[in-house]
């Protein structure tokens, strides 16, 4: 680890100076990243994508990089994304946009919601988002701006088949007609989101895809021969083999990670974010002690309690309390009592070997044998995986590429 520097505290001209960028904030940040490591790896990125196009293939992949790629980064990661052959690139937001243009790279972006109206125009002239539809007022809006612009404007149906978020409701043909009637519109694509691709019983997926499906074959007269029709996410990705149609869009499996437990992924996916920090203090506690804030944890026997320098003000979800792991020397150590702030507490008293202050500590990842995963952290507290990379991704300024 590389020495830490040092602020000289106190004067209120240096607090001031800390808040501004420059020189003195990016010191600020040197300091806060030797104390947790988040690591992504590029190439683990690379292999996913590599991997889930020939998984899909001939159907095109959309690979799905919205919330800053899950909290991975969406600026360092486009560009392996494009690289490993993304066909499309997944968005919800205009900046998110921009940041992909910015670097050069016009692969065909797809904006995963509905855009606001003052998004649109932006989205649509200046970024060359294909935005979706699911609605007459929108269609008549993108119509409008593309008689502005003189240019036809690519949309992308959306079929609501049992999300129920958006879309039009795939019973309503006749609403549907009539969006694709308006001029200046080019149907580009036609899709649906399922709601539970990952849950263990797939029959309300399987009913979707068939709503879909006969709402394609009863359009075809208005859908041009070249349209995209796109319905898979990650979990139906790696699971409905057949019928993924001409595209499919995969966030979570790009990352490494699944959706639920109640499926796995090949064992080609590998996750891409890892995270470890170092043991602050080792201490024997005698029996009958409480730990943390509540006094929410006894010691039963006398135990060796290690603290860790991270809480979840570094994005370790604060829900963990009496029930994260954390791995040392290989071994699997349960959180005992609240997670703090800035300090976690766990009990390395069965440990094998002793614990030595600075070693290291996984708290998404290998070490030796033993694995911490996303999902596995997730279900301890009936979350998902995209929460926790996304508390550890944003809160951490320092994330490291390799
Ligand atoms: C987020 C999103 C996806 C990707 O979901 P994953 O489960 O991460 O693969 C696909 N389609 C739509 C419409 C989405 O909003």
């Amino acid at each position: 680890m590389a020495p830490v520097k040092m602020k000289s505290a106190g004067a209120p001209d240096k607090i001031v100076a800390m808040q501004s960028p420059g020189e003195e904030m990016s010191s600020f940040d040197d300091v806060r990243q030797h104390h947790i490591d988040v690591c992504i790896s590029r190439k683990t990125f690379f292999d996913n994508i590599v991997y889930l196009r020939q998984l899909v293939a001939p159907s095109k992949l959309c690979v799905v990089m919205k919330s800053n790629a899950y909290g991975h980064g969406l600026a360092p990661l486009a560009p392996v994304a494009v690289a490993a052959g993304a066909d499309y690139i997944g968005v919800c937001t205009n900046p998110e946009a921009a940041a992909i243009r910015k670097l050069g790279i016009d692969v065909p972006v797809f904006r995963l919601r509905m855009a606001l109206p003052m998004e649109l125009e932006e989205g649509v002239c200046r970024l060359g988002i294909e935005e979706e539809i699911g609605a007459l007022e929108q269609a008549a809006f993108l119509s409008g701006l593309s008689q502005r612009i003189g240019r036809d404007v690519p949309v992308h149906l959306n079929i609501d088949t049992g999300m129920g978020r958006s879309g039009f409701f795939v019973e309503d043909e006749q609403t549907i007609r009539r969006a694709c009637s308006l001029p200046g519109l080019r149907i580009a694509g036609v899709f649906t989101h399922f709601p539970t691709a990952d849950s263990s019983n797939l029959q309300g997926t399987q009913r979707s895809m068939e709503l879909f499906e006969q709402c394609c074959l009863s359009l075809r007269d208005v859908l041009p021969p070249d349209v995209l029709m796109h319905t898979h996410n990650s979990a139906a990705t790696v699971r409905l083999i057949d019928r993924r149609h001409h595209m499919v869009r995969a966030g979570a499996a790009c990352f490494g990670v699944r959706t639920s437990q109640d499926f796995t992924n090949p064992e080609e996916l590998k996750p891409v974010m890892s995270i470890k920090t170092w043991v602050a203090q080792v201490r024997d506690v005698p029996a009958g002690k409480t730990i943390g804030y509540g006094g929410l944890f006894t010691t039963q026997r006398p135990s060796r309690i290690a603290s860790l320098p991270i809480g979840f003000g570094e994005g370790y979800p604060r829900a963990l309390f009496n029930k994260g792991i954390v791995l040392i020397h290989g071994q699997r150590c349960p959180v005992v009592g609240r997670v703090s702030l800035n300090i976690v507490t766990v009990d390395v008293t069965d440990l094998k070997t002793p614990v030595n202050w600075g070693d290291e500590a996984v708290l998404v990842g290998r070490q030796g044998n033993e694995e911490i995963t996303f999902e596995f952290l997730a279900d301890l507290f009936a979350s998902v995986h995209t929460e926790i990379n996304l508390m550890f991704g944003s809160m951490n300024p320092q994330i490291r590429y390799e």
